[in-house]
Order: C-alpha cells, then sequence, then structure tokens
C-alpha cells in the first residue's frame, strides 16, 4: 500500500509546433484539460501501477475539483483524504511542442491550503510501504508530514527549492531529475551530485530523461538504468510515472535493478502518449513491456 501526500492541479494544456519567445504569440494546434499535479500524478501512476493508494491533498470548490476527484477515483485511488476547500483550485498551464518537451506553470490555488497530515491520515500513511511526498505544498506542511510519517518517505524535490535539514533528515529514498540534483548540489555532473545527495539521505535515483537515471544507496550499490528507446510524444509526468511505478515495484519486493526497470518501462511507455494522467500505463501494459 502506497500513500501520496501531494498536489492535485488541473493542467490546462497547450500543444504547439514550438514554444512562444517571451512576449511572442504564436497558433496552437489543440488544447486539453487534464486532471494532473505532481501527488495526483505519482498516486495515479502507483494505482495503475498496481498498488492501493491513498492519496491526501485538496481541491477547490470549483468546477475542477469534482472532476480531479473523479479522475483519481476512476484509477482506483482511495480519496478519503482529498478535502475540498474554498477558492479556486491548483492549475498547471503546461504548453508542449512538437519535440515532446514542455514549460510549465503552476498556480498552488487550494494545495496552498493544505496543513500537515493529520491524526486521521497518519493512521493510514504509518500503515503504508511507502509516503510519497513532492513540493508543490507548502514547505511546512511537507516537512510536518514527513517528520509525522512512519512510513519510508520518497522526495520528488520538485518544483526545486532549498530543503530544509528537517526534512531531509526525513527522506529515505529522492527523486530528483538531473537540473534538480544540480540545483540542490551545486554539482552539474550527475555522479557527482548523486554522491553529496547521499550525505543527507540513504537512497538517491537521479533521473536524467531519455538517457535514464542513475541508482545509489549508502550502502556503496550504485546502478545505471537505461532509458528505453522510444520515440516520445509528451514527456509531461514522466519523473511521476517513473516515482509511482518505483515505489510500487519496491513494496512488492522486488531487486532494486528490476524494480528500477519497471519504473524506466512505466515511465517509457507515458512519453508515447499525450498528457499526465491520461498517458500513465496500466499494470498489464507494463508487465507487458518488462516481458518484451
Ligand atoms: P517530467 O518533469 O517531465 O515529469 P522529469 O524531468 O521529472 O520528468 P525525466 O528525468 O525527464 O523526469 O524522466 C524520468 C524517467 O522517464 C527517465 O529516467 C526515463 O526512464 C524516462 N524517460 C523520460 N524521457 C524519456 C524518453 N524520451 N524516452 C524514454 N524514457 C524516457
Amino acid at each position: 500500500m502506497i500513500s501520496v501526500f501531494g498536489s492535485a492541479n488541473m493542467d490546462l494544456v497547450a500543444y504547439t509546433a514550438r514554444a512562444p519567445r517571451r512576449g511572442e504569440t504564436v497558433t496552437g494546434r489543440t488544447f486539453a484539460t487534464i486532471p494532473g499535479g505532481k501527488g495526483a500524478n505519482q498516486a495515479t501512476a502507483a494505482a495503475r501501477a498496481g498498488a492501493d493508494v491513498a492519496f491526501f491533498g485538496a481541491v477547490g470548490d470549483d468546477a475542477f475539483g469534482p472532476v480531479m476527484r473523479r479522475g483519481l477515483e476512476s484509477a482506483g485511488v482511495d480519496v478519503r483524504g482529498l478535502r475540498t476547500v474554498p477558492g479556486s483550485s491548483g492549475i498547471a498551464q503546461i504548453v508542449v511542442d512538437d519535440d515532446g518537451a514542455n514549460s510549465i506553470i503552476v498556480i498552488p490555488g487550494a494545495n496552498g491550503a493544505v496543513a500537515g497530515a493529520s491524526a486521521e491520515d497518519l493512521e493510514v500513511i504509518d500503515g503504508s510501504d511507502a509516503l510519497l511526498l513532492q513540493l508543490e505544498l507548502p514547505m511546512a506542511a511537507v516537512v510536518a508530514t514527513a517528520r509525522a510519517s512512519r512510513a519510508p518517505v520518497v522526495l520528488t524535490p520538485s518544483p526545486v527549492q532549498e530543503l530544509p535539514r528537517d526534512l531531509l533528515d526525513a527522506v529515505t529514498l529522492i527523486v530528483p531529475n538531473e537540473h534538480e540534483a544540480r540545483a540542490i548540489t551545486g554539482l552539474s555532473d550527475p555522479e557527482q551530485a548523486l554522491g553529496a545527495l547521499l550525505e543527507r539521505v540513504p537512497e538517491v535515483v537521479v533521473t536524467l530523461g531519455s538517457a535514464g537515471a542513475l541508482y545509489g544507496s549508502r550502502d556503496g550499490e550504485r546502478l545505471r538504468v537505461p532509458a528505453v528507446p522510444v520515440r516520445a510524444v509528451d514527456t509531461t509526468a514522466a519523473g511521476d510515472t517513473f516515482v509511482g511505478a518505483l515505489c510500487v515495484a519496491r513494496a512488492e519486493g522486488r531487486p532494486q535493478a528490476e524494480a528500477l526497470r519497471f519504473a524506466a518501462t512505466a515511465a517509457a511507455l507515458s512519453v508515447q502518449r499525450e498528457g499526465a494522467s491520461t498517458s500513465m500505463p496500466a499494470r498489464v501494459e507494463i508487465d507487458a513491456a518488462m516481458a518484451g
């Protein structure tokens, strides 16, 4: 069982040949509203990848709130910990170009009103194999929840910001992408950044987009995980799919290398489809791709 304490956003996605430069207007191709947010994405990815998942967070009392709630429910996520608060839901305005690259503006909305996990939430969280956290909620709520959790904490440090020591002290596994790893450590070489992060957290995965990922643990284990070669159409939520699937495989007790391959396989399936939650593969698809 996986718990996710995090953001739910409505993704407003514009697909365009190329993103506009500052001050420029371009005519795009298509537009979609897709439930997203790093927390909800990781919850959806983990549920699709085969785990029981409980999600804790907030949506607004606007038109997007019920849509996001139903989206999580239809992925099989337990949403008893999803509150509805007055005001607007979280929004992510996303531009996806023809190379599949994305740029994103996040407006927190209801996510900004989330406080630390309640005693009721913690009853569920403490019985989980992992608690997944990201940084789209107020830092105080993230820190309080990480410190209160008896379940191992897996942190995606995005959007990247300064990480308080008492947060890192509570984290078992941190999963930055290469840009986040550089911003946190000041080191542009991912291997060196991984080494520096291991001084603060017991396990580290640095994801490298189409170049795969690096894993390291304080026990001295080091693994390089190649990406599965595919034609990417939209990399939105590749990282969230990777983290969700990785935690499912770890919760199943799979060896580290196999768990990482499971995550890379799920992420490679997701980049071949448009959108965030809409692109995440089901367990049968991941198993078939692993076998193939
Ligand atoms: P995002 O912010 O778009 O969700 P991210 O920056 O957090 O993603 P990435 O490092 O881009 O995360 O990707 C995570 C994982 O997804 C990679 O380690 C890799 O396994 C897989 N992946 C990403 N891009 C591709 C690609 N073009 N082809 C195959 N696999 C990919």
